[in-house]
């Protein structure tokens, strides 16, 4: 349920209706928008709904009571029309400017990283992504480097400027790489964490929130929804491929989420061209097509050398194809009236 205050409606009544929702054992979430104030309510409501929006609608201030049958709310267009900006230091998602990610799949040496994060910076991209702790499928595979990895990356953050995006995997390693990272990154796999999406809504940094290979865009949104219940607003949306039956791609690349994502929440959305496709030739053209389609950003891997890349070489740009795809995503980018 969102209660839609009067334009002019005085902070007292807003702070009416937002007592009365706590007396009844509720939530009120306030969107204290420039043209309206919005309370959403949250908490189980169940068989008093219609009620509630009866009693409410006859508060001072109050313009009208909705009922949000979705199973988001503070995600929703409706709670919040305009779009969200998630500002990290000087760097705006959800602005006109495309931002780009990149970097490395995996940090492997302080040199390769401090490299790829000087080359990319150079190329123009805003931040710098590379794994620490990695969420491989086999236990066998390279895990990343933990804490050493943390270190390299801010690093490369303090010699380009660049702010670091970063994985966590675990809610015992929030406070860890919070402290080396900018953005947390949940990655697919996670996605459906519970306990993990809660304790990053209390980590006083922006999140990077992953689509899960398997989950519905709908899912992706009940996802957010947690971080934001928890009261972190900062929450960037990542499409980065499902699987489906074609396999001449590592996973498919949902480009309709884009617009759905775009029409259903205020929050920003990247696309990932380089999980959503796993084979460098076809990352710079569905880049493209995001950004075609209304995307806010890219998150892309870069490698010095991808193959001997520890992870994701196949999918890897070399420094070139970056430079190209840079150029590529700023056309189209001009030509939906973005900027790159
Ligand atoms: C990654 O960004 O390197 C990664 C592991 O991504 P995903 O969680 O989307 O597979
Ligand atoms: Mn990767």
């Amino acid at each position: 349920m969102i209660i839609i205050m009067e334009p002019g409606a005085s902070a007292e009544q807003v702070h009416d209706v937002e007592e009365e929702i706590r007396r009844i054992g509720l939530r009120p979430f306030l969107n204290p928008g420039v043209e309206r104030k919005v309370i959403a309510v949250l908490g189980e409501v169940d068989v008093t709904k219609a009620a509630l929006v009866g009693h409410f609608s006859m508060y001072a201030g109050v313009a009208r009571v909705e009922l949000i049958s979705d199973l988001w709310k503070l995600c929703s267009r409706g709670y919040h029309p305009e779009n969200s900006i998630v500002q990290v230091g000087d760097v705006a998602f959800g602005a006109e400017k495309i931002v780009v990610i990149a970097g490395p799949c995996s940090v492997e040496s302080r040199e390769q990283t401090l490299e790829i994060a000087e080359q990319v910076k150079e190329m123009g991209a805003s931040l710098l992504r590379g794994g620490a702790f990695k969420p491989r499928s086999s236990p066998y595979s390279f895990q990343g480097l933990g804490e050493q990895g943390l270190k390299f990356l801010a690093e490369a953050r303090e010699r380009t400027g660049l702010p670091v995006v970063t994985e966590v995997m675990d809610t015992h390693e929030i406070v860890l790489v919070a402290e080396y990272a900018d953005v947390l990154q949940i990655g697919a796999r996670n996605m459906q964490n519970y306990s993990l999406l809660k304790a990053v809504g209390h980590s006083g940094r922006a999140v990077l929130l992953k689509r899960g290979m398997g989950s519905r865009v709908k899912d992706l949104l009940m996802s957010a929804e947690y971080i934001l219940s928890e009261g972190n607003p900062d929450v960037i949306l990542c499409e980065r491929g499902i699987t489906t039956f074609e396999d001449s791609t590592r996973n498919t690349t949902d480009i309709n989420a884009i617009p759905v994502l775009k029409h259903w929440t205020h929050l920003p959305v990247v696309l990932d061209p380089s999980h959503s496709t796993g084979v460098w030739r076809y990352v710079a053209p569905v880049a493209c097509a995001g950004v075609a389609c209304g995307a806010d950003g890219i998150i892309v891997e870069v490698h010095n050398d991808p193959q001997r890349a520890m992870s994701d070489g196949m999918q890897s740009l070399k420094y070139d194809n970056f430079k190209s795809l840079m150029s590529q995503v700023g056309r189209i980018a001009e030509a939906v009236g973005r900027t790159s």
